[in-house]
């Protein structure tokens, strides 16, 4: 459980860092880019407003240039009679408030050279006047050329000009508290969109001037316009997107920001922040401000008259919260994908924790299984656990192991086996050793006493029966000490086949094997090894005389040799007789053991063989299955022809031979 925590707290660690890094690193970008990008609108934006506020004071000028060339103005100025221009009444916007007239102009003046007032179309008795402190018109008259700028005029001024204006020009001022500081609670000023055309004689004599004016307090035809050609009547979840304003110094005289009475905002004041950067140090401002009741990306831009004097603010704004809301989803949607990642790097790790810890715990089993001894374990194969390396591993160590084990108990059986005998067989041969002789004594006298003997002796017959049974002895003992006996001596280089071809020989006629059928397959290729054949002779025979005693005179009896992997002589001899218990099986090779009825065997025939063959430092393995077959292999050292000579012992010619 702990494993699968770590494991899946590691997997969460890195979705949630990557999540994290990823999210933050978005959203950073996101917002850079989208903040440069509304930054670079806003930048549009106020430059079309610009372009818009500049449009309508070229408008103006060609307004009075329109009614200069229409007009009889000269004859007017000449005459001093203004009585011709009564039809230029037609083009004085009436009405105290804004409406859709765009050609209507607030003021219409006519001036002679010297700035004197010949005739104010809205207002005709107010004349004679000179008004050169009109910067506009007195710098028209100098140069002689169309001036164009805006202006601030004061009321009283403003009401000179046309009296119906005033009502246009006092805005109620409202402060908030993020407002520049204003000591005023009305504006009595107005901002004016001021232009004069110079009147010429056809000399080119300067006559005097035509001044137009438009009062832009509560005017709304250029910020309406600007947001018609910016903002296209976009609007984002119900609100107009974007706005524009015109200030006369920082309120508000002009705009289509809407207040919370769904009013235009006309009279509100800009904040001091935006004051003090456009209207205090004449610089544009881009960015985040709060206008009347959100937040917009703002730009500001001043507004100079003709003397290049700032006397108020040009603005456009787009809605904040367009912005800010793709910016909140954009993270949502980060933050979504982060956590949903994270949810699916939760459950593939539990799920890949799981499987792993299964996996191990079926390793574990595993492992206790082959400690306690059950070497045969192998681990199922596991469905697309990726554990396939480890488990072919785990497999192969757990297979040799059980090989190796076998060999052990192998090894440990015939060294047993082999220590037993040797002790069975020094036995044997001391008390055969110790036998011999009084048993030959005892053979000499009754020989003898039987020499001396009548024929028709009444003792003669058991005296020939104890002679009989005493020679009898005398073999076994013969044997016994054959069991124990080092090889003769006559050790040469041989041919096992030979041997085996030899003793077959000797038996193949015989009445036992008449109903025995006799295979062999001699690999003809075979090292010759170094031993005494007569006695190899005699393993071959009494191993041969077994088999077709447990085969009971019919069966097949099987003989092979061939060199193993380990450089040996094998030779393996098979019946398919009646087998041997498994509880004779560790005891077939001591002396005495038999199976056969009392006179049938001596039991020693085997135990022989094993002596003969460890003397020729081989040895003789039995496999056995009853009801089957007994299969005896038989291992010798080869031969490696160093400088042997007839007649030396085996153990020198073998040395660095391997035998197992
Ligand atoms: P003996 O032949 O005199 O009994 P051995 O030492 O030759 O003595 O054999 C010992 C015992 O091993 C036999 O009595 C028999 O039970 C068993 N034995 C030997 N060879 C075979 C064989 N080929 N098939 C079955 N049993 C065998």
């Amino acid at each position: 459980m702990k494993l699968q925590s770590r494991l899946v707290m590691g997997f969460l660690i890195a979705t949630c860092l990557t999540g994290a890094v990823a999210t933050v690193v978005g959203i950073t970008t996101i917002n850079k880019s989208t903040l440069d990008e509304v930054q670079r609108k806003v930048q549009q934006d106020i430059n079309t407003a610009k372009l818009i506020y500049r449009h309508a004071l070229e408008r103006l000028e060609y307004q009075l240039e329109f009614i200069y060339l229409r007009s009889p103005l000269q004859e007017a100025i000449l005459n001093n009679d203004p009585g011709a221009l009564s039809g230029l009444e037609g083009l004085i916007r009436t009405g105290t408030h804004y409406f859709d007239d765009r050609r209507a102009l607030d003021m219409l003046t006519l001036v002679d050279a010297n700035g004197r007032v010949i005739y104010r179309v809205a207002n005709p008795e107010a004349k004679g006047d000179v008004i050169l402190w009109d910067p506009v018109v007195r710098k028209c008259l100098y140069e002689k050329k169309p001036q164009a700028s805006a202006v601030v005029m004061s009321l009283e001024t403003i009401k000179d000009q046309n009296p119906r204006l005033a009502s246009r020009v006092l805005i109620p001022i409202v402060k908030t508290p993020q407002s520049v500081e204003v000591r005023e609670t009305t504006l009595s000023q107005g901002m004016v969109l001021r232009a004069a055309y110079p009147i010429f004689l056809k000399d080119g004599t300067l006559l005097g001037a035509l001044i137009g004016g438009i009062l832009l307090n509560r005017d709304y035809n250029i910020v309406d316009t600007i947001k018609e050609t910016v903002y296209q009547h976009e609007t984002y979840r119900g609100r107009d997107i974007g706005f524009a304003t015109i200030f006369l110094g920082g309120v508000r005289v002009s705009t289509n920001v809407i207040n919370a009475d769904q009013q235009r905002a006309i009279g509100t004041i800009v904040s001091k922040e935006v004051y003090d950067q456009v209207i205090t140090r004449g610089e544009d401002w881009i960015g985040r401000a709060f206008v009347v009741n959100d937040w917009y990306i703002s730009s500001y831009t001043p507004i100079y008259d003709i003397d290049r004097n700032i006397i108020g603010m040009l603005y456009t704004g787009i809605l904040e919260a367009k912005y800010r809301d793709i910016k909140l989803n954009t993270m949502w949607l980060f933050l979504g994908i982060t956590s949903l990642g994270m949810v699916v790097a939760f459950f593939i790790s539990f799920r890949l924790g799981q499987s792993i810890i299964r996996r191990i715990r079926i390793l574990k089993q595993a492992t206790e299984a082959i400690s306690s001894g059950n070497l045969e374990y192998q681990l199922p194969p596991g469905r697309s656990s990726g554990f396939d390396m480890l488990d072919e591993a785990f497999n192969n160590m757990a297979r040799s192991l059980k090989d190796r084990d076998d060999r052990l108990q192998k090894a440990f059986h015939r060294i047993t086996r082999t220590e037993r005998l040797a002790s069975l067989g020094q036995m044997a041969a001391g008390v055969a050793h110790e036998i011999n002789n009084p048993l030959g004594g005892i053979l000499l006298y009754s020989n003898l006493v039987l020499e001396e003997m009548e024929n028709d002796h009444p003792c003669k017959g058991n005296l020939e029966k104890i002679i009989y049974q005493t020679n009898r002895c005398k073999k076994i003992v013969q044997n016994l000490l054959d069991f124990a006996r080092t090889p003769s001596g006559d050790m040469r280089p041989i041919s096992i086949n030979d041997v085996i071809t030899t003793s077959l020989n000797l038996v193949k006629d015989q009445s036992m094997f008449l109903g025995i059928t006799v295979k062999h397959d001699l690999s003809p290729q075979l090292p010759l090894i170094m031993g005494d054949s007569s006695r190899l002779e005699e393993v071959f025979l009494n191993l041969f005389i077994n088999a077709s005693d447990a085969m009971e005179g019919r069966g097949v009896l099987t003989i092979s040799t061939w060199l193993s992997s380990t450089n040996a002589v094998k030779v393996s001899i098979s019946d398919t007789g009646k087998g041997i218990d498994r509880l004779y099986l560790p005891h077939i090779f001591e002396p005495f053991f038999t199976t056969k009825d009392p006179g049938q065997g001596t039991g020693l025939g085997l135990s022989i063989t094993y002596g003969i063959i460890q003397k020729h430092n081989g040895f003789i393995d039995v496999d056995s299955e009853p009801g089957k077959g007994t299969t005896f292999i038989i291992t010798l050292p080869v031969y490696l022809g160093s400088e042997d000579k007839p007649g030396m012992k085996s153990s020198d010619a073998i040395q660095g031979a391997e035998i197992g």
